[in-house]
C-alpha cells in the first residue's frame, strides 16, 4: 500500500522520481558505436508518457471545485489522503459506497493526468483499491467519466469508486 502522508496537507506539486534518478536519464544502456537507435528513441518514443516541463504544469485552478476541496477551502467527507491524492465521499451517492479519488494537483481528465504525472495516476488507482478494502467491498467499479457527453461535470480528474450493490452492464 502507498505510504500515507502525515496530515496530508503537504504539497510537492510533482511526482517523486524513483530512487536512482529520473526515469529517462541514466538508465538507458549506452548505445553501441554507430547505433542510431537511442537517437530515434529520444525523438519519437512515447512522448505522451513523459512529464510535461514544470512551466507547463497547472497545479491549481482557482475556480475548480475539487481544487478547493483538496485545498481544504470547501469541506468534504475525506476517507483517505496522502501527499498526492485525496478520497472523499460523493455528495450525491449512487451506491452504498461512492467515493471520489482525486489528485491534489489540477488536471482536467484522466488522459491529461496520465500524460503529465503517470505516477500520480497509478497512486490514484492504488488509493481506489485501498478505499474499497477500507469499505469491505470485494467488487467495485472505478469510473473516470471523460468529457461532457460521457457525464463529466467537474473538470478536475476524479475516479468514482462505486460498490456495495450489484451493478448492471452496459452503464446508462
Ligand atoms: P462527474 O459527473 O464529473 O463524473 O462527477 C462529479 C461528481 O462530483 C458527481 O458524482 C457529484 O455528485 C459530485 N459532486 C459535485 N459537487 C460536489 C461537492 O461539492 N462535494 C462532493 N463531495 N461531491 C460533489
Ligand atoms: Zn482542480
Amino acid at each position: 500500500m502507498a505510504p500515507e502522508g502525515t496530515g496530508g496537507r503537504r504539497r510537492t506539486g510533482e511526482d517523486t522520481p524513483p530512487a536512482g534518478g529520473p526515469p529517462h536519464h541514466g538508465r538507458r544502456p549506452a548505445a553501441p558505436r554507430g547505433c542510431t537507435g537511442a537517437r530515434r528513441r529520444r525523438r519519437g518514443a512515447l512522448p505522451s508518457l513523459l512529464p510535461e516541463p514544470p512551466e507547463a504544469r497547472v497545479t491549481r485552478d482557482a475556480d475548480c471545485l475539487f481544487c478547493k476541496i483538496a485545498g481544504g477551502e470547501i469541506p468534504a467527507d475525506v476517507v483517505r489522503e496522502n501527499e498526492h491524492t485525496l478520497a472523499f465521499r460523493d455528495i450525491s451517492p449512487q451506491a452504498p459506497t461512492h467515493v471520489l479519488v482525486v489528485p491534489r494537483d489540477h488536471h482536467r481528465d484522466v488522459a491529461s493526468l496520465a500524460a503529465a504525472a503517470p505516477g500520480t495516476l497509478a497512486e490514484l488507482v492504488r488509493t481506489a483499491a485501498a478505499v474499497a478494502a477500507d469499505e469491505g467491498i470485494e467488487a467495485y467499479r472505478l469510473v473516470f467519466n471523460t468529457g461532457e457527453q460521457a457525464g463529466q461535470s467537474v473538470f478536475h480528474v476524479h475516479g468514482h469508486v462505486l460498490g456495495g450493490r450489484a451493478m448492471t452492464w452496459p452503464p446508462g
